[in-house]
């Protein structure tokens, strides 16, 4: 099971949080965590994320650790280190969540 993420969704056009359901919310949440630990250490092959998997939606129940790599430009994989749970990440960059532009701009 893959969940295929753009941050843009979650977003307005100022890059503000939208109205989001509690179950959306949490998921975003989730994202996020791994947007800012990815583009902090963007030069490592695989981040840990201080993340657990339980953490993304009420019904996950696992307590696996969350793995993120940054793939490809603009794009974020994720996964789960104990059960199926994986993702990516898109249109994450130039957010608020984006370490990265403080280097680059
Ligand atoms: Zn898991």
């Amino acid at each position: 099971m893959a969940l295929k993420a753009d941050l843009r969704h979650f977003l307005d056009e100022e890059g503000n949080e939208i109205e989001l359901t509690d179950q959306a919310k949490a998921i975003f949440r989730f994202l996020v965590k791994i947007v800012s630990a990815v583009s902090e250490n963007i030069d490592q092959p695989l981040i840990y994320v201080d993340l657990q998997c339980r953490t993304r939606a009420d019904d996950v129940s696992c307590r696996g650790s969350i793995e993120a790599t940054y793939i490809a430009i603009g794009n974020i994989e994720w996964h789960c280190d104990t059960c199926e749970v994986s993702g990516t990440i898109s249109h994450w960059q130039g957010s608020m969540w984006d370490k990265q532009k403080r280097i680059l701009h």
